[in-house]
This record gives C-alpha cells, structure tokens and sequence, in this order.
C-alpha cells in the first residue's frame, strides 16, 4: 500500500478523486484475493475430511459389530437399505448382518403389488436361517370395518405370502374385527401351497390383535354364538397371543359377550409353551381357554 492510501486509511480526511479511483482499484484486488483464498480453503477442507474419513475408528470397526451397532438401531427399511449404498463393505455388513432382514412390518396391506411380493422374498432371502417374523397391521386409521370386498386380509399378494411365500417363524396380524381373520382363514385354505409347503403351516407363533370395533356382537342375548375363525389356526404353534377388543367396545350389548364362545381348539392349546389373552369381556372366555391348557384333570 502506498503512503497517500495509507494517510487517507488512517484519518478521516476525505479522499481525492485520484485517491478515490486508486482506493476502489485495491478494493476490487483484495476482493478477487478473498474469493480465491475461500475457494481454496474449501478445497482444502474437502482433502482434510477425505483424510479424516479415512482414519475414522468406525472404518476400522469389524463388521460384527458394526452389524450389531446396526441390529441395535430402529432402522426403517429405507434407511437399512440406503445405509448399504455409503461403500462396499457396509453394504457387505448389512448382507453378512442376517437379522437385518428377518423382519417385516406391512403397515398397508391393501397397496400390496406383485413387485412388493417380490421384494418381500428378496428382503427375506437374505435373512438365511435366521426365523422370519411378518407383521400385517392396518395403519390406516381413516378406514372402519373391513367389508367382504375391501377387507385388508384379502389382498391376493397377503394371501400368497401366507400360502406360497418364504417359510415364516413368527406371524402377527391385526384385525379389523373378526371377519377379517375369518376370511383370511378361508382363503387360505382355499387356496393352493407352494412346493415347499405353505408358510401358515409352519408358524410357530402367532399373535392376533383384534382392533376396537362392534363386529362381535351377537344376533340374541341367549344364543351361542360359535366364533370358527379359531379352529382353523396352524396347528404346531407353540406360542399365542389373542388380544381382544375392549367389551364396551366390541359388543353393541355388552352382556352378550358372554354367549360367544371362541372355540380355540384343545389340540392346539395342549401344543402351545406361551400363551398370553387380553381380554375384559363377561363370561368364562379366558377361563375356557386356559382350562384346556392348564387343567390338570
Ligand atoms: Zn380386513
């Protein structure tokens, strides 16, 4: 800097026009300085993470535990899968990680697809032995009663999983009512297995949640009403859950909640190592239940 700028820096007389040129002139110099001085700077905080990454600890982490840091995170498949997609050898974890793929949530059932289905066998192909757990719930609170045509459980694609899909360790469905696990059933056992056998055969534990709703209601308050739905579960369970609606909830006449009877077969109850029953409503249900498992007559 020459000594007139420095003296016009260094007090507040004002600048002459020559000074004002020769001021704007520096300006524009330190400007471009600047900008190519923040480009380098960039640049080099691009190397020194490059650098960092490289030394990073969780490189250097057996891909054991980085499994296990992943089994212990509440991964949503998306994200399991985009983790898969940072290197290599993270996505080699994920598919060396076989838990990682041993279970499923379907939240809606109805937008089901035949590329769904098959992403269901991709994903489960990679669990290898590990037992598989699906879940078929029904998120969609805007949705009531299942009706016969519309009812979640009868997607084809649900059908086919439980019918011809990867063999299932767990099963967990939520229904909406009664008639939904009922038609499931019967779909079911309509429909043709695959050559390994049908994965329903094979569950060995099964939880059913029955949503909040009246479809329980029986026609009189003095007729049995048999509930069928029961006697057509897999037979080689050894764990089941029945979580029923609240009665105030399930029945139009909550007295009449004592004249439905479940009909969960003995043969099955005699089979199972856990069971566990919600279940407020009048009558002798939980006690006709567990009489079968536990009576030692
Ligand atoms: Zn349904």
């Amino acid at each position: 800097m020459d000594r007139d700028l420095a003296s016009v820096l260094s007090t507040n007389i004002p600048p002459n026009s020559g000074e004002i040129v020769a001021l704007k002139t520096r300006m524009e110099d330190l400007n471009t300085t600047i900008s190519e001085m923040r480009s380098r700077l960039r640049e080099l905080e691009t190397e020194f993470e490059g650098y960092r990454g490289a030394t990073s600890a969780l490189r250097r982490l057996p891909s054991e535990i980085l499994g296990e840091i992943l089994l212990s995170l509440p991964l949503s498949a998306q994200e399991l899968v985009n983790f898969g997609l940072v290197s290599k050898s993270w996505r080699e974890t994920t598919l060396l990680t076989h838990r990682l793929w041993s279970r499923i949530k379907i939240g809606k059932p109805r937008q089901l697809s035949e590329q769904s289905y098959n992403s269901i066998v991709t994903w489960f192909g990679r669990s290898g032995a590990v037992p598989r757990r699906l879940e078929i719930l029904e998120e969609d609170s805007q949705r009531g009663r299942c009706a016969s045509d519309d009812c979640h459980m009868l997607n084809p694609i649900v059908v086919k999983l439980l019918t011809r899909g990867p063999s299932l360790d767990e099963l967990v469905l939520l229904c909406k009512g009664r008639h939904c696990l009922r038609r499931l059933v019967n779909a079911i056992s309509s429909s043709e297995a695959g050559s390994s056998g049908r994965p329903w055969d094979g569950i060995r534990s099964l939880q059913l949640d029955f949503d909040n709703d009246s479809s329980w209601t029986t026609r009189s308050l003095n007729a049995v009403q048999q509930e069928t739905a029961f006697q057509s579960l897999p037979r080689h369970i050894g764990s089941l859950s029945l979580n029923f609606p609240a009665m105030e909830e399930a029945f139009d006449r909550p007295p009449s909640a004592a004249f439905i009877s479940l009909c969960v077969p003995s043969e099955l109850l005699e089979g199972l190592t856990y069971l566990e029953i919600t279940c407020d409503w009048e009558g002798g249900h939980v006690l006709s239940v567990k009489r079968y498992k536990y009576d030692p007559l």
